[in-house]
């Protein structure tokens, strides 16, 4: 039990008091699933992005499945998803019956680029419908660039934004603002930047989409009498409509309130993770080459999920199987983000083994280090002393 309190995990949740007793007063109320706290957390939420609206669900695989079904996704279409992701955002494009086409990826961050989406349109024959921009460990996507190729291709595009709560791109716009796209998703999973538990946010300029979204999370039930198919249900009082196949991906209340409460602490969070980059930055140049972590987009302001550093293992003379065990005997975790998700089993059995070589080169060299708000600047100190020792 003291071994895993001393272990540095690669990321973790920040939960205090004040979002205890929040949670806790969610479960005294009259609700536990969707009531009051829901509309505030999507307000607060919307108003923090920058978006019109903001619509809650269950988790961020849900978010991504949720905003391309009100695209209109569906079989026959391709969606463009970057190689370099959680699985999740190629995932949620299947749900809706559509094919991938992996995009590659710039090897040093691994983000998706106008060139690499080009790349990747041409594979996909004219049949692309939408494209998932990743903002891989909370670092902006070019997303001026990428938007500007995929309007003259009639593309939708969705950013896949769980890294990316707080950051900022190139416009100066939060990311979530949807400055550049229909629909921006989210995820709070623990191991994000804000966390519910379970739960996820779709952000979007569009009412029609919101609509959509907010109906869909919901078995596809209509309430609003103004959007009844048939006349005669409106003035009675139990008529309800299902309008579509929804499904139930909604977020309870109680999860919101914690949401709502941590949200009140992200301006606190995100100066925290700043500055633990900030430190990683100083502390990481003594290790270059050996160790890079790329300069940030011109004009961007990350607010950093993950410490991926890029490791030229190979150079080292360590693999990175023994460079984690060896991080971990000192009480150091280290994760992989990711393994390329066209490499996967499913994937490779629906559409073949193809190179991807930009995301190939990113993959073998990356190593998530340890980033969350409960860390000191001490404790990068002693990563990258550790790191420095591990590496010779
Ligand atoms: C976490 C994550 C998801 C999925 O979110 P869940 O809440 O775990 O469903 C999707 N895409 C990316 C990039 C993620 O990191």
């Amino acid at each position: 039990m003291t071994q895993q309190a001393d272990l540095l995990a690669y990321g973790r949740q920040d939960i205090d008091e004040v979002d205890i007793a929040a949670a806790v007063r969610a479960l005294q109320s009259d609700y536990l699933t969707t009531g009051p706290e829901i509309p505030a957390f999507e307000a607060e939420f919307a108003r923090f992005t920058g978006a019109a609206h903001a619509i809650a669900c269950s988790n961020g695989t849900t978010a991504l499945h949720l905003a391309l079904d009100a695209l209109g996704v569906g079989e026959g279409d391709v969606c463009i998803v970057p190689s370099i992701t959680f699985m999740a955002t190629a995932n949620a494009a299947r749900y809706c019956g559509a094919e991938i086409v992996f995009a590659d990826v710039d090897p040093a961050t691994g983000l998706l680029t106008a060139d690499t989406l080009a790349d990747a349109l041409e594979r996909a024959g004219g049949r692309a419908k939408a494209v998932l921009p990743v903002h891989l460990a909370g670092v902006p996507c070019d997303m001026e660039a990428i938007a500007a190729l995929a309007r003259q291709h009639g593309l939708a595009i969705i950013e896949d934004s769980c890294h990316a709560i707080a950051s900022r791109g190139a416009s100066g716009a939060m990311v979530g603002a949807c400055t550049h796209s229909e629909a921006a998703t989210f995820s709070f999973h623990p191991v994000k930047s804000l966390t519910t538990g379970e739960g996820g946010m779709v952000t979007t300029n569009s009412p029609d989409l919101a609509a959509r979204m907010a109906r869909q999370r919901s078995h596809g039930i209509e309430r609003d009498a103004a959007r009844f198919e048939r006349a005669e249900g409106a003035g009675e009082p139990w008529y309800h409509e299902m309008a579509s196949l929804g499904w139930n991906y909604r977020l309870p209340d109680i999860n919101a309130a914690l949401g709502r409460a941590q949200l009140a602490r992200m301006a606190q969070f995100a100066a925290k993770r700043r500055a633990l980059t900030v430190a990683y930055r100083e502390h990481l140049h003594a290790l270059a080459p050996l160790v890079r972590l790329p300069a940030d987009p011109q004009g961007s302001d990350p607010c950093r999920h993950l410490m991926n550093v890029q490791i030229d293992f190979e150079a080292a003379g360590r693999t990175r199987a023994v460079v984690m065990n060896a991080l971990k005997e000192r009480g150091i975790g280290t994760q992989v983000h990711y393994i390329p998700v066209h490499t996967q089993p499913y994937y490779v059995r629906r559409y073949g083994c193809r190179s991807l070589p930009g995301a190939e080169a990113h993959y073998v060299q990356t190593l998530s280090l340890p980033l969350f708000t409960r860390m000191g600047t001490g404790d990068v100190e002693r990563v990258c002393a550790a790191l420095a020792e591990v590496l010779g």
